[in-house]
C-alpha cells in the first residue's frame, strides 16, 4: 500500500479504499459492492494463522454474502479463535449450531434482517452490548457462559427458548416486541436491571439462580408461570399489564418492594420458601392481587402504599411471620380459609365491614356482580369465622381495641347465621339481648342508653301509679290536674335514686310502684355492674 492511495477511513483498517470511497471493500456500506472481492478478503482473514482472533470489526456484510464462505475454513462451524464483529452490519445471519470456543464480540452490531443463532454455543465471553436486532431473532437452544446484552435492542420478536446461560447481563436491554425465554435456564447471576419489555415477556418454566429485574419495566403481559427462582429481586419494577407467577417457586429471599402494579398480578399456588418483601407496593383500584393458595413458608412483609386492590388471600398458607400493615388499605381483601390469626396487621386499615361481608350482603340483595361471585362466602358462619381469626390476630399483637371491633362483627355475623338457619334458637335471643344491652360487651354507650331508657320508663310508671313525698303527699298523674313537669321531675328523681339503689327515703312508692321499684332496683344493680365490667375492660386495654 502506498501513502498516496491512503487507507480505509475505518478506525485501524489498513486496507486500500475503493475508488470514489473512503472505505475499503470490507467497510463499504453498500449492497452492490463486488461480492467476489469481499469474499476474498474474508478468506484472507480465515486463512491467516498468525492472528489471535478473526477480525471483522465494522464489516458490512451485504445481502449477497453467504456464510458458507466463513464455514468453509472451519470444522463443524467451530470458531477455534475469538471472533470480533464489533459494529459489523449484517443483512441476515446464519450462525445456527455455530460454536464459539473463544471470546466473541458482537457489540453494537446491527442485524438488519432475521438473526439465527439457534443452538449456537458460546464458550468464551460473549458481547452483544448495544447490538440492534432489527429482524426476528432466534437464540433458541443457544448456550452461553458469560454473555452481555447490555442495552441491546430487539425490534422484532426474540426467542431465547430453551437457551442456557451461566452469567448473563441484559441490563437496559430493550425488547420492542415479544421476548420469549420459555424453559430457559440461568445457572448463575442474571441481570435484567432496567430492561424494558414493551410487549409480552415469557419466562414460563425458566430456572433462575440469582436474578435481578430491578427497575425493569413490563409494559405488556408477563408470564413467569412454573418458573423457579433462588435469590430474586423485582424491586422498583413496573408490571403494567397482567402478570402471572402461578406455581412459581421462590427458594431464597425475594424482593418485590416498591413495585408498581397496574395490571392483575397472580401468585396462585406460588411457593415462597424464604422471606419475601412486598413493602411499599403501588397499585390501582380494582386490580386483582391474587395470593390464592399461595404458600408463605417464612416471612412476608406486605404494605400497599397506594390503591385498594382486590387482595385475595383465600386459602393462603401463612406462616407465623407475616406482616400486612402500615397504611395498607384492606378494603377489598379476602381472608377466607387462610390462617389469618397468625398475621400481624399493625397499622393496616380495615373497612368497617370486610369485603366478604359486603359481598354476602350484596348477594342477599341480589346485587352481586358476576366477577364478585367467586369471592363471595357461602354463609354468615364463614364470615363470622374470618372475623374471629382477625380478632385473634389483633389480640396476638396487642391491638385490643381493634380486636374488640372484630369481635363485634363476629357476633353480628353469628346472629345473622342463626337467622339464616331459620330455626328458633335460644342463642339467637341471647345474642339479641347481648347486643342491645352492651353491644356484645364492646359498647359502653349501649349500657348507658339502656339505663337511661329504664330510668325514664320507670319514672313514667311511677308518675302513673303514684309515689309519696314527705311533706308534699301523693305525686300522681290525674286528668283533672293534668301533667305537671314538677311532679314528673320528682318521678325521674325517684327513678334515679331507685336505679342506683341509693334510697334516700324522702320519696316512697305507692301501690304498683312497689313492684316497679323492686324490678328497677334489680335492673339497676345489674346495669351498674355491667357498666363497670365493660368500662374497666375497655379502659384496661
Ligand atoms: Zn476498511
Amino acid at each position: 500500500m502506498s501513502e498516496k492511495v491512503g487507507t480505509c477511513q475505518y478506525e485501524g483498517c489498513k486496507r486500500e479504499p475503493l475508488p470514489d470511497s473512503k472505505y475499503c471493500i470490507c467497510h463499504e456500506k453498500s449492497d452492490d459492492k463486488d461480492i467476489e472481492a469481499f469474499n476474498r478478503e474474508i478468506e484472507k482473514i480465515m486463512q491467516n494463522k498468525d492472528v489471535e482472533f478473526y477480525d471483522f470489526r465494522g464489516f458490512y456484510f451485504p445481502e449477497s454474502f453467504d456464510f458458507e464462505v466463513i464455514y468453509r475454513y472451519l470444522e463443524d462451524r467451530t470458531f477455534d479463535k475469538g471472533v470480533n464483529f464489533e459494529k459489523a452490519i449484517f443483512y441476515s445471519v446464519d450462525f445456527e449450531r455455530a460454536k464459539f470456543l473463544k471470546n466473541s464480540n458482537f457489540s453494537f452490531a446491527i442485524f438488519q434482517r432475521s438473526v439465527n443463532f439457534k443452538k449456537a454455543i458460546f464458550d468464551g465471553e460473549t458481547h452483544f452490548d448495544g447490538a440492534t436486532f432489527q429482524g426476528m431473532t432466534y437464540f433458541t437452544g443457544a448456550e452461553f457462559q458469560l454473555a452481555y446484552f447490555k442495552g441491546a435492542i430487539f425490534s422484532k420478536k426474540v426467542e431465547f427458548i430453551n437457551a442456557k446461560f451461566k452469567r448473563v447481563n441484559f441490563e437496559n436491554a430493550f425488547f420492542q416486541k415479544e421476548a420469549d425465554f420459555e424453559v430457559a435456564i440461568f445457572k448463575d447471576v442474571t441481570f435484567f436491571e432496567r430492561a424494558e419489555f414493551q410487549e409480552k415477556a415469557n419466562f414460563r418454566h425458566t430456572k433462575f439462580w440469582v436474578v435481578s429485574f430491578g427497575e425493569s419495566k413490563f409494559w405488556g403481559e408477563s408470564h413467569f408461570e412454573d418458573a423457579e427462582f433462588q435469590e430474586t429481586i423485582f424491586e422498583f419494577v413496573i408490571f403494567d399489564q397482567d402478570t402471572s407467577f402461578r406455581r412459581a417457586e421462590f427458594q431464597e429471599e425475594t424482593y418485590f418492594s416498591n413495585v408498581t402494579i397496574t395490571g392483575n398480578i397472580n401468585f396462585m399456588d406460588t411457593i415462597f420458601k424464604k422471606r419475601v418483601d412486598f413493602r411499599d407496593c403501588r397499585t390501582v383500584e380494582k386490580i386483582n392481587f391474587n395470593f390464592y393458595r399461595t404458600e408463605f413458608h417464612d416471612e412476608l412483609l406486605l404494605t400497599i402504599i397506594e390503591g385498594q386492590p382486590l387482595l385475595n388471600f383465600r386459602n393462603t398458607r401463612f406462616s407465623d411471620k407475616i406482616w400486612i400493615g402500615a397504611k395498607t388499605d384492606l378494603k377489598n381483601a379476602i381472608f377466607h380459609f387462610s390462617r389469618t390469626e397468625l398475621v400481624d396487621f399493625t397499622d393496616a386499615i380495615f373497612p368497617e365491614k370486610i369485603y366478604e361481608e359486603r359481598l354476602l350482603e350484596k348477594k342477599f340483595h341480589g346485587q352481586l356482580e358476576k366477577d364478585e361471585k367467586e369471592y363471595c362466602p357461602e354463609s354468615w358462619q364463614e364470615v363470622s369465622t374470618i372475623y374471629r381469626k382477625l380478632k385473634q390476630a389483633h389480640q396476638k399483637y396487642g391491638d385490643y381495641a381493634k380486636a374488640g371491633e372484630f369481635f363485634y362483627r363476629e357476633m353480628e355475623c353469628k346472629k345473622k347465621s342463626y337467622r339464616e338457619e331459620q330455626e328458633w334458637h335460644w342463642n339467637r335471643v341471647w345474642l339479641w339481648f347481648y347486643k342491645i344491652l352492651c353491644g356484645y360487651g364492646e359498647r359502653v354507650k349501649n349500657i348507658v342508653g339502656c339505663s337511661a331508657f329504664i330510668v325514664f320508663l320507670c319514672s313514667f310508671f311511677y308518675y302513673l301509679s303514684g309515689i309519696s313525698r314527705i311533706g308534699e303527699g301523693v305525686i300522681k298523674f290525674s286528668f283533672e290536674s293534668g301533667f305537671s313537669l314538677k311532679e314528673f321531675g320528682y318521678s325521674i328523681y325517684y327513678s334515679i335514686v331507685t336505679f342506683t339503689s341509693l334510697g334516700y327515703g324522702d320519696i316512697h312508692p305507692l301501690g304498683w310502684s312497689h313492684v316497679i321499684a323492686s324490678i328497677e332496683v334489680i335492673l339497676g344493680v345489674f346495669f351498674m355492674s355491667l357498666f363497670v365490667v365493660v368500662f374497666v375492660r375497655k379502659m384496661s386495654r
